[in-house]
């Protein structure tokens, strides 16, 4: 997409493996005007595709998902190469959740997005119905965390919802989109309703000022605001999709082999790099010594390693240098405030960006990893005597995106996650919703703002339109149109009781 000058190379993104540092693919970076060209071409592309029906749309889709799963081995080794992600992971966490979210859509979207009355209250003699149409071009700007995911389950939902859609895949992991992008198009989906454009964050701002029509953001919290603040001067509706920091809290009655295998999994996979990794774990001084020994053996079994190497790994490296930074930095302030380092607390040294799962005891509120977004293989573990206690540490974030409860008791499981603010609250489990594509995912407080998937956020990808018309046209005029007569005030007045007030007496007042 990009528009080279002549006789210069165009600037381009080099992506080397994080685990290894080997060369795995380039792409080229994007220019203001190409992806002014890209939206136009997206443009003049979707009118044809949003008017075909939905389950025309719904049928190329299906084609699309058997392409992915058709390529799934060539997405799964890119994410090991480009992210340096498991393949476990690349399978169930890149293709899976993509092949389940299509599946959602294709078997819902006209239901979801059919006509949907108003009963009247008042307007008894006319009716009212929502309707719901494609927005236009939507921008899904996307992180590295989840490459193929992340994008495309946004843009997937765009084209469900009639849009056109332009992805803008984070600079560190561009090339699944590439891949992806190829997928779609072979599989039916228009030219110009799916198109990538490459770059920085400055390609993320030209595409938002290049004339969208709705913006999805996934990302930190940081860049969300500045994406917030382009959207709200342009009035470009948006979904911010931001960090997290989610705690789980083991309760004094939790099955601790399941709590046990779950905060592992939570904790450790994508290397920590997920926006519902558990960040805190909040454990009962009940059980706390039988669980947290327990948990630090795991995690010093975890094998940490190259997977575009080895099928046989459980934890990747961290994407770039950058996040390999901010987590030794969190950990080592965290030490040097008293934290316990259980297992872990360094880098690996050798080839690759890799940092040792690491559980942190002795865990106070003022210590930096517990405020602040690690995303890395890093547990820090607080003891608490209560379960209101374990209710105030959890609540105790800017952020609120995921949270996690484990106890025997359904009731009290749900009793505890009602009390926590965060977009979702699993008990017993963790992340799992991710890949439930009809179950909203979005945060509260500074996670952000809207939901991606679900019912309601393939909506949010349409204009909700209003019709109102009459369903019994026989009146000459309405009681509140002109002439204004002063005749007419006692009835208003009488109709205004009759309807608002409180019993007969009132129906006839004096005056
Ligand atoms: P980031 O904010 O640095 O970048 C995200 C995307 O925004 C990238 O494509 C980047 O190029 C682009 N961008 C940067 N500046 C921009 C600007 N001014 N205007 C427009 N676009 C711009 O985030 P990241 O480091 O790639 O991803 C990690 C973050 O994403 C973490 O905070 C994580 O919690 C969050 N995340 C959230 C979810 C969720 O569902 N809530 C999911 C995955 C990741």
């Amino acid at each position: 997409m990009s528009v080279a000058v002549a006789n210069e190379p165009a600037p381009s993104l080099r992506i080397h493996s994080p685990a290894n540092g080997s060369f795995v693919g380039e792409v080229l970076i994007d220019t203001p005007e190409s992806v002014r060209a890209a939206v136009e071409r997206a443009r003049r592309a979707q009118p044809a595709w949003g008017a075909r029906s939905i389950a025309e749309r719904c049928a190329v889709m299906l084609k699309v998902r058997q392409a992915i799963l058709e390529h799934t081995d060539e997405i799964v080794e890119n994410a090991a190469k480009e992210n340096g992600k498991p393949r476990h992971e690349g399978l169930l966490h890149e293709v899976m959740t993509q092949l389940e979210l299509i599946s959602y859509f294709a078997a819902e979207s006209e239901r979801i997005l059919a006509p949907e009355p108003i009963p009247l209250r008042l307007l008894k003699h006319r009716a009212s119905y929502i309707h719901f149409q494609p927005r236009g071009v939507c921008a899904i700007i996307s992180p590295w965390n989840f490459p193929n995911h992340m994008g495309f389950g946004g843009a997937a939902m765009a084209l469900f919802a009639g849009n056109s859609v332009i992805v803008k895949p984070s600079e560190f992991t561009p090339l699944s989109a590439q891949i992806l992008r190829r997928i779609y198009v072979e599989a039916g989906i228009p030219e110009g309703c799916i198109q990538v454009v490459n770059g920085y964050g400055d390609v993320g701002a030209a595409l938002i000022d290049a004339g969208v029509d709705f913006v999805e953001f996934t990302g930190s919290v940081g860049t969300g605001k500045k994406v917030a603040q382009m959207c709200g001067e342009r009035l470009i509706p948006c979904v911010l999709e931001l960090g997290g920091k989610a705690p789980a809290l083991v309760m004094d009655d939790a099955d601790l082999s399941r709590s046990l295998n779950a905060v592992l999994w939570g904790g450790y996979a994508n290397a920590g790099q997920v926006c519902a990794s558990i960040e805190r774990l909040v454990v009962h001084e009940k059980v706390y010594d039988r669980f947290v020994p327990a948990l630090v053996e795991k995690v010093k079994a975890l094998r940490v390693g190259d997977a575009s190497a080895s099928s046989d790994v459980d934890v990747g490296p961290l994407v770039n240098q950058r996040q390999l930074d901010i987590v030794s930095r969190l950990v080592d302030d965290a030490v040097a405030r008293g934290a316990r380092v259980a297992c872990g607390g360094h880098r690996i040294e050798g080839p690759g960006l890799f940092y040792a799962p690491t559980v942190l005891l002795d865990c106070t509120p003022e210590m930096e990893i517990l405020n602040k977004e690690t995303f890395g293989p890093v547990v820090p573990v607080m003891k608490v005597g209560s379960e209101a206690e374990a209710i105030l540490e959890a609540n105790r974030s800017h952020l609120g995106l995921l949270a996690y409860v484990f106890t025997k008791s359904g009731a009290r499981g749900r009793r505890i996650a009602e009390q926590i603010r965060a977009g979702t609250v699993m008990v017993n489990d963790v992340i799992a919703t991710a890949a439930a594509a009809e179950t909203p995912w979005g945060g509260v407080k500074q996670s952000g703002i809207g939901v991606a998937h679900s019912d309601l956020g393939l909506r949010h990808m349409c204009e909700a339109r209003h019709v109102n018309y009459d369903a019994t046209p026989w009146l000459s005029r309405e009681l509140w149109w002109y002439p204004y007569e002063a005749k007419s005030l006692p009835v208003l007045r009488r109709m205004l009781h009759a309807l608002y007030g409180r019993g007969l007496n009132r129906l006839f007042p004096k005056g």
